[in-house]
């Protein structure tokens, strides 16, 4: 395959856990513009490999090539820097500032102690707030206080603060878990709007709201690759049903 393609290339990708290996060799490529699913089973490692990914877990083997640079041993920050956006289950956001000054305080250069004394909202930073608050359907709050927000909308807060970073690769834990359908529906349009010219990774379980999103599913299993492919081609394997599917 034509690396130039790949966003993100891991390679032999390992973690062990007291002997136990929570990632075993793991091999995965996400090309540009692609949103990649992963399912299976509750303890299969994919919250894990995120972790890799983004720096809060150190591999213990393998590679991570972002953009065709080494990431593996690189500190969070440098990775995020370099482009890689990640949400965790829980969302990280500041309950008590305002909508607005969460997506302003998540603009890059207002991220570090010495650059939020220096920052400046200028008309070009107001300007993006605006345009991410319009897309992740918060434009009507920019002035309410994140802790009044529902469940959903602050997940939908913490998307958009994520893309005040412009990620190349976006990676998003469970991100509908707790919502309500209509919450879902908006995040399935959200996400297929957001992948426009980046690449994401989306864990989660709902194959209704799966199959409304991926390019490509993957299909995890004690730290392996069980299965790849479309959608259609992961719900027909026998493994897949055998392992996760059928339960
Ligand atoms: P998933 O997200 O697919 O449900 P996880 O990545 O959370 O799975 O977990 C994979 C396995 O690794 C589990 O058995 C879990 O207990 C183990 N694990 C994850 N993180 C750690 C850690 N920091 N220390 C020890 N074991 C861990
Ligand atoms: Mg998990």
């Amino acid at each position: 395959m034509n690396t130039e393609t790949n966003v993100l290339v891991l390679e032999n990708l390992t973690v062990g856990f007291d002997g136990f290996k929570a990632i075993d060799a793991l091999n995965l490529n996400v090309r540009k513009n692609e949103l990649r699913v992963i399912i299976g089973p509750n303890g299969a490692g994919k919250t894990t490999l995120l972790d890799l990914i983004c720096g809060k877990t150190k591999a213990t083997g393998g590679s991570i090539k972002f953009n065709d640079k080494e990431m593996l041993g690189a500190a969070e920050h440098e990775i995020v820097r370099a482009g890689i956006g990640r949400k965790f289950q829980t969302p990280s956001i500041y309950e008590n500032l305002s909508v607005f000054k969460n997506l302003e305080v998540s603009y890059p250069s207002g991220r570090s102690v010495f650059g939020a004394l220096a920052f400046q909202c200028t008309p070009e930073i107001k300007h993006r707030i605006d345009a991410i608050a319009d897309e992740i359907g918060l434009a009507d709050f920019l002035a309410v206080d994140a802790v009044q927000l529902s469940h959903g909308q602050k997940q939908w807060l913490e998307i958009g603060m994520l893309l005040m970073q412009e990620p190349d690769l976006l990676m998003l834990d469970e991100p509908i878990a707790g919502m309500s359908v209509r919450e879902r529906e908006l995040t399935a349009a959200l996400l297929n709007r957001i992948c426009k010219g980046r690449s994401m990774i989306v864990i989660e379980h709902d194959m209704e709201f799966v199959k409304k999103i991926a390019d490509k599913v993957t299909v995890m299993h004690q730290g392996k690759i069980l299965a790849e492919g479309s959608m259609d081609q992961v719900q027909a394997d026998e493994r897949v049903i055998e392992v996760y599917l059928g339960h």
